[in-house]
Parts: C-alpha cells; structure tokens; sequence
C-alpha cells in the first residue's frame, strides 16, 4: 500500500470504504491484524481506520472473549496519549471480578470517545455461565457475563445505538438467548444511548435469581427486534402474577414496558399486533413484510395477516391519548399523527384494504414502502426516521449491516 495511492480519493470515500472494510470483519483476530497492518502501512490510513473502529464498535464476546474489548482499550488509551488528555488516576482493584476499575477521568474520556458510537455486540447471551468446575480457582469469575459486561463498561462507558447480534462465526444460532435482567442494567448505564437492535432470541421467562421484569431503559427512543417474544406463561408456574395475568417475568408482557420514552419500533418478524402494549410515546411503528410465496405456483406476495394489523387497531393499538390524558403543550401543537410504516415487495399486501380502513377510522397514517424489490431495481425508500438513500435490497428479507443499521438509526 503506498500512500499516493490514496492521494486522489476524498477523505469521505477513503473513510466510507474503510467504514464498509471493518464493518465486514468477522472476528477479534481479523480486525487486530487489519489495524496493525495499516499501522505499519500508512499512519494516514491507520489514523482513518482507527476513526472507523471508533465509531462502529465491534465487540465480539461469544465464550466470554474479550480480546475485542483489550483492542478496544488500546485504542482508547492511545486516543487520551494522542489528545494530551489528563488522564492519570491510579486504576482500582474490582476485587470480585479481579478487574482493574479505571479512575473517574479516564471513564469520562472513554465515555467522550465513545458517545456517538455504534456498539455491536456479539455472541452474548447471559444464559449459562461456565460451569463451576471449568473456572479458574483464582479467578472464578473470568467466565461469567458479569465479567464481561464489567470490563465492557469500563472499557466503553457509552454509545449512541446498540445491536445486539449473533456471533458470525458461532454454531449456537438458535439456543442462545438474550437474559435481558442481566443486560438491560448496562444498557441505563450508558447516556447517549437512543436506539437498541435485539437481533437475537430472549430467553422469555428469566430464571428465579431475576425473576422479576428487566429494569427500564428510559433514554432509548427507537427499538428494533428481530424476534418478538411470545408468552410462555404456564397455569401451573407458582411465581408472581400481575395484574393481567401474565407471569412478573414474562418478558411479552414487561419488554416494551422496559422502553417507557419509546418513539419508534421496528418489527422484523410477524406477532398478533394486539397482543402488543407499547407505551403512549409510540409515533411510528415498522413492519416488515418481505414477499413470501405461499401458494405453489403463485408469485411471492407480501403480506399483513400475520400481524393482524386491522383487528389490534380497532381494538385501539396504538390509538392517540385521550384530549384530556395530553400535556398542555399539545393542545397548541396538535400532537403529531402516529404512522404505522409497512416494508414490503412491489404490490399491494394482502389484508392492505382493511388495514387502511381501521387505521383511516384511528387517524393513523398507513405508509407502505417498497424495500424488498428485484436486486436490479433501485428504490428511494420513504421510510423515516433516516431512510437507507438509494438503497435496494433482495426480496429475501436480510439481517442488516452495521453500516445498514447505523444508517437506519441515525437521527
Ligand atoms: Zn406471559
């Protein structure tokens, strides 16, 4: 790699393809020798790259690993020698987890560097810890989440958005499950969090050690799941109940109540809409609707059945809070209309006529946007907030990118 060879790019696309280029890797060891190697090529690159890493954050802790988050502490320490930041305090001893604590001035460094990030997390679950007799004796807690997520706090105190994603190279696509008791704490902990991606399984019912729901996450705004939970709830579980019947852990009951401030939703995967209670604050919900071919024979159609949209908004899903249950400011500004975005292949879905004639009846604005078109086929995606520009997509629906998400995310 010479460095005239970059010469005649603009920074912006320089940066856009190494964006693109750490975005693609697949495991803590590829993104190590990627930045060594353009430390050793070309500091102009390296410093770029090191840009990139930054704010596209990759951590990768499938087995507990945590040799993403020590590239990670490098770098930000490398950040704080290059900015001449006053960062000396001693570092303490988290004697539990035999984890060095970074002082107050260094956390607050980290959490400035970090602030506007996109943090990808992948290959966490929470679910099963290494067995007893597999730990260190002196050091029984290297193998636990608790570890992991500790040393990730320390090392990345904050982010703008959050994806919580497989592992690419784990084998354990479908059995591991998210334990939001267990993260949902480190989600609060980070400030300038806004927007959180589940790509991944939850476990529904936590076990007795959390038997209670998830502790709220009040700063996120926009949520996006791949995967709804449905309720597991058995006649013969003896654990408390609330009022509606459902188990106090029952995460399909108590997920959404998690995001108290939520303004926007995105469902990847069909559930019965009316099985939903999003909070008041909702104002637009995303469904995908990917064209599916459910009839030997017959083109792949998209398709609103699943959702069961018409039936949850005649039984007031996502109705508009009543004139008196309005802040004062509102009645000024009229509140904004709630919008329910479908994305779906080039037709009409089907159960379209009766979804826009409930949501006509709610004075909900039902948008469709055509995303799954052919591959050749560009489309202006009218999908808010922050639509992929100029984007286009397979009509198999895919799991975003970083890059696909970040954008999608952005405000
Ligand atoms: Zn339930």
């Amino acid at each position: 790699m010479e460095s005239s060879g970059h010469a005649c790019l603009p920074t912006e696309v320089v940066e856009e393809i190494l964006e693109t280029t750490w975005n693609s890797t697949i495991s803590a060891d590829e993104r190590k020798s990627l930045l060594s190697a353009f430390a050793r090529a070309d500091p102009v690159l390296h410093g770029l790259l090191t840009r990139a890493a930054t704010r596209f954050v990759i951590l990768d802790v499938t087995g507990f690993s945590t040799d993403d988050l020590d590239l990670y502490a490098a770098l930000a320490d490398r950040a704080a020698t290059e900015a001449g930041a006053d960062v000396d305090s001693q570092p303490q001893l988290n004697s539990y987890y035999n984890i060095e604590v970074p002082g107050d001035d260094v956390l607050a460094f980290r959490a400035d560097v970090f602030k506007n990030s996109h943090l990808r997390i992948e290959g966490l679950t929470g679910a099963g810890d290494q067995p007893h007799r597999y730990r260190n004796v002196s050091d029984p807690h290297r193998h636990t989440w608790g570890y992991v997520l500790v040393k990730l706090t320390n090392i990345i105190p904050d982010a703008r958005s959050l994806t919580l994603a497989f592992s690419p190279s784990s084998l354990w696509l479908v059995a591991k499950q998210i334990v939001p008791a267990l993260l949902f704490p480190t989600l609060r902990s980070f400030p300038s969090l806004r927007s959180v991606h589940f790509s991944v399984f939850f476990e529904v019912l936590n076990f007795a050690s959390h038997s209670a729901a998830p502790p709220t996450v009040a700063q996120v705004t926009s949520l996006r799941l791949t995967h709804v939970p449905t309720c597991e709830c058995s006649k013969r579980d003896s654990r408390p109940r609330r009022a509606d019947g459902h188990l106090e852990c029952c995460l399909a009951a108590t997920l959404l109540e998690c995001f108290p401030n939520l303004q926007h939703l995105h469902l990847e995967n069909p559930v019965f809409l009316k099985m939903l209670y999003p909070p008041a604050s909702l104002r637009t919900l995303t469904l995908d609707a990917p064209p599916v071919q459910r009839i030997e024979g017959r083109e792949p159609f998209s398709s609103l059945l699943e959702y069961n949209l018409a039936a949850a908004v005649k039984r007031g899903f996502m109705a508009a809070p009543a004139a008196a249950d309005r802040d004062e400011g509102d009645s000024e500004d009229r509140p904004r209309r709630r919008k329910i975005v479908v994305r779906t292949g080039a037709g009409e879905p089907f159960g379209w006529m009766a979804a826009r004639a409930a949501c006509d009846e709610a004075e909900i604005e039902l948008v469709q946007a055509v995303v799954y078109a052919e591959p050749d086929v560009r489309v202006e995606s009218v999908l808010e907030p922050g639509a992929v520009k100029g984007s286009s997509a397979g009509s198999v629906l895919k799991s975003p990118t970083v890059l696909e998400a970040a954008k999608m995310t952005a405000v």
